[in-house]
């Protein structure tokens, strides 16, 4: 088995592995690197598409499957069903260009042969839905690709699994490693069940409209929030996109529309799409719990919005932000590079001060150590990280390969 790593090696975002084997080649992960274009082709990995069995993608994050769209090839692409329909209910709202997605679908150990490849799937704790590590076997050699994952979200219990009872006989682990460029070799990150306690104590502690932003497809933090929000007898207000996404998870135990304790609203914009795109049955759907713009001021000290800067202008309208108060739940590195600017301007502007919750999507290296020693590989790759060099100091058997390099497994 002949292994390249296209993209990967020295950053996070754009991954992409090709594999090859007996004349067949896979593909695991197609993604848009950091600061990329969506549309700039130039970012193509250089694989010929021509005969590749497949693309595997480990999960639905744009930096792992963002470039999907530029295929126009027949190559079938291998995903979890939830993801696939993650990502289809997303595209009409976000504007992104909706890639092809038919293929293989990827299921929680569950061995899938593609050509000579016998790729099983391990469904791992990760910010996006519905995230796979990915071990692929041929010619008697076996790789294991982590992608993304971590141990301290709600599904904790998948990374604690496969660390007490990992896969046998791994020759290469290529493993990410996101936290070592962002925490200190000891350090851990605060658990999804910690940021429910936090969030509680926020909502507490405001007297008017509990304000969070977050993304509606971190499914773990949508469950934080829900679960934080009944403790402090909050509503939990999301919009059409929310909704939708919840609802493509396909989980009944994942908070939907319909739920007591969910409201929805729909903001003026989205309004706009909905006649425009005559998404009049998806409405129909998620409206069971209705809520209008009149009714939002006198909700507002029991309700909980996960908010999208989309909403300002209806929440300002509503006159719903009298002691309000504001979460930010996401990745610090969004607001460093100032893309919610306008957000914080707005807050300002309405005297509403920022309060931040957050966990990360990614292992503490004190976690990817636990992951590297329970599979004990012959090799250990470093991918997705800004900080490959300090992986032979925290792990054993590492070497690095280039982007670009074909070396034999
Ligand atoms: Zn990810």
């Amino acid at each position: 088995m002949k292994v390249c790593i296209h993209r990967g090696s020295r950053q996070i975002g754009g991954s992409c592995i090709e594999i090859a084997h007996d004349g067949a080649r896979i593909a695991l992960d197609f993604g848009l690197p950091l600061e990329g274009d969506p549309a700039d082709k130039a970012l193509l990995p250089p694989i010929r598409l021509d005969g590749l069995e497949a693309i595997a993608i480990s999960h639905p994050h744009l930096d792992h499957y963002g470039l999907l769209h530029h295929l126009r090839q027949d190559v079938p692409v291998a995903m979890g069903q939830a993801a696939r329909r993650i990502v289809r209910a997303a595209a009409p709202f976000t504007g992104q260009a909706l890639p092809r997605l038919e293929g293989f679908t990827l299921a929680h150990r569950t061995p899938l042969d593609i050509g000579p490849f016998r790729i099983t799937p391990y469904l791992m704790d990760h910010s996006a839905y519905d995230a796979y590590a990915l071990q692929v076997e041929a010619g008697g050699k076996t790789l294991f690709y982590s992608g993304d994952l971590r141990g301290h979200g709600r599904k904790g219990g998948l990374f604690e699994q496969i660390v007490s009872a990992p896969p046998a006989g791994i020759d290469v682990l290529l493993m990410e490693g996101s936290s070592l460029s962002r925490l200190e070799d000891d350090d851990v990150f605060p658990s999804e069940a910690e940021l429910e306690e936090a969030f509680v104590r926020q909502f507490r502690a405001t007297a008017g409209l509990s304000m969070v932003l977050t993304s509606a497809q971190n499914i773990d933090r949508v469950v934080s929030l829900y679960r934080a929000c009944k403790r402090s007898g909050r509503t939990l207000i999301i919009d059409l996109y929310a909704a939708a996404i919840l609802e493509a998870t396909g989980n009944g135990n994942i908070p939907q529309s319909d739920w007591p304790g969910i409201a929805l609203f729909v903001p003026e914009s989205q309004r706009t799409q909905i006649r425009k795109n005559e998404w009049f049955e998806l409405l129909r759907r998620h409206a069971k719990r209705r809520v209008f713009p009149e009714q939002l001021r006198a909700l507002a000290s029991t309700s909980t919005v996960l908010f999208r800067p989309l909403m300002m202008a209806d929440l300002e309208r509503a006159d719903a932000l009298q002691d309000a108060g504001f979460i930010y739940s996401q990745w610090q590195g969004y607001l460093e590079r100032g893309a919610y600017a306008t957000t914080q301007a707005w807050l300002a502007r309405h005297r509403i001060s920022m309060h931040h919750i957050h966990t990360s999507g990614h292992a503490s290296p004190r976690d990817l150590r636990r992951f590297a020693e329970a599979l004990a590989p012959g090799a250990l790759v470093p991918i997705h990280s800004f900080a490959p060099d300090k992986y032979a100091g925290l792990f054993a058997n590492v070497v690095q390969h280039p982007d670009g390099e074909w070396w034999e497994v």
